[in-house]
């Protein structure tokens, strides 16, 4: 393809707590709009698979138990958005995690004269959070979801599907666990969004409404972001 006539790949980044359904809607976006999600995980480990120039050096740094710098991560995500099932454009989840690593990921997409469409922000209630992540339980035996406030089964502790009474809660999905993860979300979180805000990329969605309702919201503004 001629470089004049290739359009460069939409960069969004999605910002959301644990549990505000991001995975949901970047599979949506994925679907709707065509573009990659990216997670640094999944670009790591890609790389280190294929043995990219990149991927030896996050090798080489990941067994000898440290970190893998911005740097590497940065040259890894260069050669991934050079693949063409990114030519629509990426979804980064997971990174920029910092605001240099959000400075170093604006240098990489300055060298090809773009920058981020769009910094979304998924806005929950942390209260309401609480409350929806630390209810649910799950039978035991068949798999159905319960909620002790917004689905809880007709007899207490009996599955309406199957009649048994095995049911199972996850250790890290009481109040105190929840609540402590969504502190240490918006710690880590306000720098950047304080960041895009005033390279006046971000956009925020009530995450607490309805999955096809933030999915309207989220998909109006990816097509608007990358129009
Ligand atoms: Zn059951």
């Amino acid at each position: 393809m001629d470089a004049a006539t290739m359009t460069k790949p939409a960069v969004l980044i999605l910002l959301g707590p644990p549990g505000a359904g991001k995975g949901t809607q970047a599979r949506m976006l994925e679907e709707k709009f065509g573009l990659v999600q990216l997670s640094t995980g999944d670009l790591l480990r890609a790389a280190v698979a294929a043995s990219t120039e990149a991927g030896k050096a996050a090798k080489a740094v990941m067994e000898a138990g440290k970190l893998v710098s911005d740097e590497i991560v940065v040259n890894i995500l260069r050669d991934r958005l050079a693949q063409p099932d990114c030519a629509r454009g990426v979804i980064l989840d997971g990174f920029p995690r910092t605001t240099v690593q959000a400075g170093a990921l604006d240098a990489l997409l300055a060298e090809s004269g773009q920058g981020i469409n769009a910094a979304i922000n998924l806005e929950v209630d942390d209260a309401a959070m609480v409350t929806r992540i630390s209810g649910r339980f799950t039978c035991g035996d068949c798999g159905e979801g319960y909620h002790d406030t917004f689905k809880a089964p007709v007899v207490a502790g009996t599955c309406d599907k199957c009649g048994s009474t095995n049911m199972k809660r996850r250790a890290d999905d009481n109040a105190e666990t929840v609540a402590s993860r969504l502190v240490a979300y918006h710690e880590q979180t306000a720098p950047l969004i304080a960041y895009y805000k005033a390279r006046d990329v971000l956009k925020s969605i009530d995450a607490m409404g309805d999955i096809d309702t933030i999915a309207a919201d989220l998909a109006a503004i990816v097509k608007q972001a990358t129009a």
